[in-house]
């Protein structure tokens, strides 16, 4: 179903910020008649944003009704934009496009209701799965946001569906009149800084996901971190029935909840270790709020896909398992996946976040040889080296495949991890290239035995 063609008649939108979120947003106001000028600083940007028939020129502030700001875009720190300062001086709201969804789902007359995920980790794997189990259930279901979809390329949907939305904390800060029925914060660990100003502004976007709500809706929090406990309790004057989850819920392979067992999670093949533990139990909190019956909850917990580059088996060969994690761009991440498996041999590097692997030395008694990619390899191999772990630094993607393969294969481990806790911008376009290269390299593996 088609939002109506004069939604936003007669309202003026600057998106700025042509990426994957601009472009299908600005495009989408167009479609619900909003009168859109697009800008992006880059030129190549422009010519196709014009090419697609889209007006490009340097916005107006004056009268705007909003201007849509790519999520990469920052409005303050570490340096706002000339737009976003020219849009607060003008007194223009800064909106997300999760926002925009929401009025034109509401304008459009439709009672669907609003599922939300954040935290630091597992966001995507929530959304993904939440998504799973209302289809599941038989319940229109539309998924995106910070994942997959932009929040504006959505259908319409029902009264009686759910759209759910992967929400970073960019996309949080530049909310309205969003209100989530539902909304998860999983954990809170360290990332963004620079542009939340620290933890404390950091936390303070993440628990934007709550803003709004009312009597009638769910806040469900993750447990296992300090910041996430701490946020649950500034919630307890808010009028949200509040739920707290926890990855041990799923301890000893079995999901439950204050009700009993909801499914035998070890069967569940895309949901491996205590982390997916958490994501499947604050999916289940979610979907239970939405009114899912349990055995649905619990079909669609084990009939979840997985999503790729997150402890994504790419092949076996030789016996030898290759996990693509590629999406582990931070220790945090890396540190769930070696949870995963006894012994590995480890591939990883790339541009560390800071701190660098140092926190995953309680882990390190697990990697029988590492071998190291990217920018940043000489920091991790004296992490390395201080704790006494076998690796080398062999600079590219290829070779690290081929050397871990051949260490693998000769009997160093049953298991090839590429769970990089490193971004990946210095060799490749983004964690998902990366991953795709590993899936390449793997499949070649395959066909030369
Ligand atoms: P996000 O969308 O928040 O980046 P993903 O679901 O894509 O999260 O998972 C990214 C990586 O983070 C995974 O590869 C895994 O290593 C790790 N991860 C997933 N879920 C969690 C969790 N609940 N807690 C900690 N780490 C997690």
């Amino acid at each position: 179903m088609n939002f109506p063609a004069t939604l936003f008649a007669g309202q003026r939108f600057a998106v700025v910020g042509l990426g994957r979120n601009g472009l299908p947003a600005a495009h989408a106001l167009s479609a619900m008649g909003a009168d859109v000028t697009v800008w992006d600083d880059t030129q190549a940007a422009r010519e196709q944003a014009a090419a697609q028939g889209l007006r490009v020129a340097e916005p107006v502030m004056d009268g705007l009704a909003a201007l849509v700001l790519s999520p990469g875009i920052p409005h303050v720190l570490p340096n706002a934009h000339p737009m976003a300062t020219m849009a607060i001086t003008a007194g223009v709201p800064i909106l997300s496009d999760a926002d925009l969804l929401f009025r034109a789902v509401r304008a459009a007359g439709s009672r669907a209701r609003f599922a939300g995920i954040t935290g630091t980790n597992g966001k995507s794997t929530t959304t993904a799965l939440l998504a799973h189990i209302l289809a599941t259930a038989g319940i229109p279901v539309a998924a995106g946001g910070n994942l997959g979809t932009a929040s504006l390329a959505l259908p319409r949907l029902p009264d009686d569906g759910v759209y759910v939305l992967e929400m970073s904390s960019y996309m949080l800060e530049r909310l309205a009149t969003l209100r989530f029925d539902v909304a998860v914060m999983l954990n809170l660990s360290p990332d963004h800084l620079d542009r939340h100003g620290g933890m404390a502004g950091y936390a303070r976007a993440k628990r934007a996901i709550f803003d709004r709500q009312t009597a009638a809706d769910t806040a469900v929090l993750g447990a296992d971190d300090a910041e996430s406990r701490a946020m649950f309790a500034s919630l307890a004057g808010a009028p949200a029935t509040r739920i707290s989850i926890s990855a041990a819920q799923g301890d000893g392979g079995v999901l439950r909840d204050s009700h009993g067992i909801i499914c035998h999670l070890a069967e569940a093949r895309a949901l491996p270790g205590a982390h997916n533990a958490q994501n499947a139990a604050a999916a289940a909190a979610m979907a239970t709020a939405l009114g899912v019956p349990r055995g649905k909850i619990a079909d669609g917990i084990l009939s979840y896909p997985g999503l790729p580059h997150r402890l994504e088996v790419v092949g076996r060969v030789r016996g030898v398992t290759f996990i693509n994690d590629s999406k582990a761009t931070n220790a945090d991440s890396a540190e769930r996946a070696l949870a995963c498996y006894p012994r590995v041999v480890w591939i990883a590097g790339g541009m560390a976040k800071s701190g660098g692997i140092a926190p995953l030395a309680p882990w390190f008694d697990r990697i029988a040889a590492a071998f190291l990619i990217g920018r940043d390899s000489a920091l991790l191999a004296a992490t390395l080296a201080e704790h006494g772990v076998k690796h080398s630094e062999v600079g590219t993607l290829d070779m690290a495949t081929e050397a871990a393969a051949q260490a693998a294969f000769s009997g160093a481990a049953p298991v090839v991890l590429l769970s990089p806790a490193c971004a990946s911008w210095d060799q490749f376009t983004g964690f998902d290239a990366r991953g795709d290269r590993f899936r390449t390299l793997v499949a070649a593996l395959q066909e030369a035995v």
